[in-house]
């Protein structure tokens, strides 16, 4: 079994219920057990500010399948969820990414883990610290809350209590 954590975000439509469908796609998987999830937050659309808010959140899986299956199990619920790719950046139902698959380190095309992006993203690491705050990035060598130090937290906000 390998700790996993993704990365869960969503900007149109009905957010929360596609993180919670998300979130019970995601614990249905074989050979996976959903073990914790963050607090959801809101974010400001980012990379193309023309667009709607987004939710954000964090959860910790266990799991038996290889990141390349758990990839495209992420992908079959992104389009199951009915995401449509209309434009790169532009909103989405549901977008699930890899942030960490244990400690490893994978460079693959279609794959790279850690997420390259996620030292990057307050919207990434402010719920990652919720769940994972002493995990150690395995390239940076950092925790999430030392690289979450390093952010500008101000555009994430908790939604809700
Ligand atoms: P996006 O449109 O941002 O969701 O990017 C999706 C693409 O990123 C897919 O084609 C994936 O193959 C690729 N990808 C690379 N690394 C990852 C990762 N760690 N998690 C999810 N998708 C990834």
């Amino acid at each position: 079994m390998t700790l996993v954590y993704l990365g869960l975000g969503s900007n149109i439509e009905n957010r929360e219920t596609y993180l919670q469908k998300a979130l019970a796609s995601l614990a249905e998987l074989p050979r996976t057990r959903l073990l914790a999830q963050s607090a959801v937050y809101e974010t400001a659309a980012w990379g193309k500010t023309d667009q709607s808010d987004f939710l954000n959140m964090v959860c910790q899986l266990e799991t038996d399948l290889s990141p390349q299956e758990l990839l495209r199990s992420c992908q079959n619920i992104e389009s199951r969820l009915g995401r449509v790719r209309h434009e790169h950046w532009g909103p989405r139902t549901i977008d699930i990414d890899i942030l960490f698959y244990g400690h490893e380190i994978i460079d693959e095309e279609k794959l790279r883990v850690p997420h390259p992006y996620l030292q990057n993203r307050a919207f990434v690491l402010v719920p990652l610290s919720d769940i994972a705050e002493s995990f150690i990035h395995p390239l940076l060598k950092k925790s999430a809350a030392d690289l979450l130090k390093e952010t500008d937290q101000s555009g994430v906000k908790r939604f809700k209590d």
